[in-house]
């Protein structure tokens, strides 16, 4: 297989720049006498490769309020390698889009790729989130903004040939590097017609490996939007991957983990471009392996590298286009807020927007970013509570219904749901909270929808009462968003003067039992 039949619609030789002056000094200086020296009947089988990865960016285009993060840094710290060491392979293992910016959600991650683009990606991968219920249409004009192909391997078309580009091969300085992309495997829950499961996957990136090797790789890197226990299956089926780019978890590794049995390494760099992953390596040509390795995340702030101009430019000019309403000042917070807080907040904004007497905002399911001190906008609430808050159900609830799942919740989902509009307090048995209602009662609640199911749930494992209407039809979509309340509750509480510890302490007050016993 030749390499362009490898990547079709790239002429991958325009992407490379040619490696400095120095570089081949020292691969010429230094390299390769060593190599000689130790493998005499064949020229230079050690190379170095330095690599940049990153995973889960989700739409993070810009630093969060504390300065930290976002895709303007990434770009800072790989010119400022590739000042340093000549070319760096740099790639990113999916999940680019969703829930981190406005701007992202307004632009359906046009502007994420857009930028991935600037930053001299050498290969994406598909992430869940950007694939699930996207349009093949829109995932297509997310490779025209990245400017290549994505990279996946394991999603096949009628055809049983993959939709996408399965496996490309870039020159890197002196090393020729295999790529592989994989997306999520199918798994129980996770289905799409022609994607494949982990052991099919497996055994295609074998064959891509395989192939990438034939055509004159000197290492294949595998980039798979799985977690790292996943990718360590991966390499038992793949052996001939000599590295795991991996994603999806989250996790942050801060060490190459070395999968026992093949020698591969898997990296993650957890997610929102709060780090990126930077790998020194030294690779034996011929046999595909990993012989030497350091590895590290990088923490993306401004203390070693500056955030990249052009990027945050770009950003600004979409802002300005596609949503002026981002930078909307909403309030100043003086410190970064726990899940809890952020979901009592939410809950009063809620409560006191729609007009219900009760809301409720489950942190574990709505809250996807912390907020950070600093001066918050609606783009923080967005990030923060902004994709599974943009949809509300308002119900009807008898006193008797709210205290059977909000005290079934916490006995079952080991997590308090986070309230507004009723006191509570501890009982006895195994310190429940325990609401303050009256059973028979019908309070108007109000909360996200992905909430709502849960409850719907709850109710009926407790035997909900079979006289009271179903609750399916009790619930009334609301055309309203939780990012949307947030900003018009505090930005209301701003202007009368309040500070967000003060709000947060009202609140607090408003719930507690030893109020209701002082007020009653
Ligand atoms: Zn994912």
């Amino acid at each position: 297989m030749t390499q362009s039949q490898l990547c079709p619609s790239l002429d991958t030789s325009k992407m490379q720049p040619t490696p400095s002056f120095f570089l081949r000094l020292w691969l010429l200086v230094v390299a390769l006498p060593l190599a000689v020296a130790a493998r005499p009947e064949q020229a230079a089988p050690l190379a170095q490769l330095v690599v940049v990865h990153t995973n889960d960016i989700h739409d993070h285009v810009r630093p969060r309020e504390d300065g930290a993060g976002g895709l303007p840094y990434v770009a800072g710290f790989v010119a400022q390698l590739r000042r340093q060491h000549g070319d760096v392979l740099v790639v990113d293992a999916g999940d680019v889009t969703e829930k981190g910016d406005l701007i992202g959600a307004r632009t359906h991650g046009l502007i994420t790729y857009e930028a991935m683009r600037r930053v001299g990606y050498h290969a994406v991968a598909i992430g869940n989130h950007d694939l699930d219920r996207v349009p093949l249409e829109r995932l297509r004009r997310h490779e025209k903004a990245l400017g290549q192909r994505l990279l996946c391997a394991n999603l096949l078309g009628p055809d049983d040939q993959p939709l996408f580009e399965p496996a490309r091969l870039v020159r890197i300085g002196e090393v020729q590097v295999g790529l592989v992309g994989l997306t999520l495997a199918a798994h129980e829950g996770r289905t799409r017609e022609g994607l494949l499961d982990l052991r099919a996957s497996g055994r295609r990136l074998a064959h891509e490996a395989r192939a990438l090797r034939a055509a004159g790789a000197d290492v294949v890197v595998a980039v798979c939007h799985e977690g790292t226990k996943a990718c360590a299956e991966l390499s038992q089926l793949a052996p001939e991957v000599a590295l795991f780019v991996s994603a999806h978890t989250h996790e942050i590794v801060r060490a190459p983990i070395v999968v026992p049995g093949t020698g591969a390494l898997v990296v993650q760099a957890s997610s929102y471009a709060r780090w990126a992953g930077l790998l020194k390596l030294e690779v034996d040509r011929r046999t595909g392996r990993i012989v030497r390795y350091g590895g590290s995340l990088v923490e993306m702030t401004g203390e070693a590298f500056a955030p990249d101009p052009a990027i945050q430019g770009l950003v600004a000019a979409a802002e300005g286009t596609a949503a002026p309403d981002a930078s909307v000042f909403v309030i100043e917070n003086e410190r970064s807020l726990t899940a809890s807080e952020i979901g009592l907040l939410g809950a009063e904004a809620l409560r006191t927007q729609t007009g219900a007497e009760i809301g409720f905002c489950l942190p574990s399911q709505v809250v996807r970013d912390v907020l950070p001190a600093g001066r918050l906008d609606y783009n923080s609430f967005y990030r923060a509570v902004g994709l599974i808050g943009a949809n509300l159900v308002a119900a009807e609830l008898s006193g008797a219904e709210i205290a059977a799942y909000f005290t079934g919740w916490q006995r079952n989902g080991k997590e308090r749901p986070e309230w507004a509009g009723f006191r509570a307090q501890r009982t006895g048995r195994g310190g429940l909270l325990q609401p303050e209602l009256e059973p028979t009662r019908r309070y108007r609640v109000v909360m996200p929808k992905r909430e709502w199911g849960l409850v719907m749930r709850q109710l009926k494992s407790a035997g909900a009462d079979r006289t009271a209407p179903a609750l399916k039809e009790r619930a009334q979509r609301l055309d309203a968003s939780l990012a949307g309340a947030l900003r018009d509750y505090l930005s209301a509480r701003r202007e009368q003067g309040q500070s967000l510890r003060e709000v947060l302490a009202e609140l607090e007050a408003a719930r507690s039992p030893t109020a209701a016993l002082t007020n009653h």
